[in-house]
């Protein structure tokens, strides 16, 4: 008696959970929603939830005011489906890696930048206070010299930092219309700024101004929907290259190598 009763339980924790169960969360219990990736409660990442391609942890994405997305666990820029059934290419991935190391070296020379202003400061003020107590112009002269190359330094940091900037943008810019490309191919029919949205999880002007570039791109074409709201959708000119016939042509090319070959071999 006391056997079965043991046993039951123990079998029943081993068996896979009863597929109409509420999902709850691994973490701390709280039943999930429909679809839900990460727990609402204690933020814990749920099987299924996508992972970092920089730091391979299933952490969530934190809103970021240069980076849009950064991961919560290392702070690298991210781009998260937020909505189940839509995966991105790996495409954005790329971008997303040169972003972070274009911030990396921002980084780098800003503090740079930050040493060579504080090192011109020192050195001319130190300048100003002996041609005060009299070094003359020999020992003026040669304090100027001596603060150049940290101008120099301060200068060129300021330059390479701006155009680091610039990098940032761009590549932040080319992983999200990489990404926003990738949900209107998976969508079943053109998508609103709004779908693109609650996909990725961004604010809709957002989601409207990808689309946008994308348009202009030649990538996606915009049509105004019958309720005059505009949606946007592969152009009709890709999906025609895609319908083309290819396999007579290549048959025959086949059937030609074929013959080749055979007549190849018998000589
Ligand atoms: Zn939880
Ligand atoms: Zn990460």
């Amino acid at each position: 008696m006391t056997a079965d009763s043991e046993v039951k339980p123990r079998q029943a924790a081993a068996g896979p959970p009863p597929a109409q169960a509420p999902r709850a969360c691994h973490g701390c219990g709280e039943p999930l929603g429909a679809g839900a990736l990460f727990c609402e409660r204690c933020g814990a990442a749920q099987p299924g939830a996508p992972k970092c391609p920089h730091c391979r942890t299933a952490a969530k994405v934190s809103s970021h005011p240069e980076l849009r997305c950064i991961c919560y666990a290392c702070g690298a820029p991210r781009i998260s489906v937020a909505a189940r059934g839509i995966e991105l290419s790996g495409k954005e991935i790329r971008p997303l890696r040169r972003a972070r190391e274009a911030w990396r070296a921002r980084l780098a020379w800003r503090i740079g930048g930050a040493f060579g202003a504080a090192g011109t400061g020192f050195v001319l003020l130190a300048t100003a206070l002996a041609a005060l107590l009299g070094v003359g112009i020999v020992g003026t002269g040669l304090g100027v010299l001596v603060s150049l190359p940290f101008l120099l330094l301060a200068l060129l940091a300021l330059a390479r930092s701006r155009q680091r900037t610039a990098d940032v943008v761009q590549a932040i810019d080319d992983a999200w219309k990489s990404a926003a490309r990738d949900v209107a191919e998976q969508a079943a029919k053109p998508i609103a700024a709004a779908d693109l949205g609650a996909a990725l999880g961004i604010e809709e002007e957002q989601a409207e101004g990808l689309l946008a570039a994308l348009t202009v791109d030649d990538e996606l074409e915009a049509e105004v929907t019958d309720q005059g709201r505009l949606s946007f959708g592969r152009p009709v000119r890709i999906a025609a290259d895609a319908e083309a016939p290819a396999g007579e042509p290549e048959a025959e090319v086949e059937q030609a190598l074929d013959e080749q070959a055979k007549a190849r071999a018998e000589r």
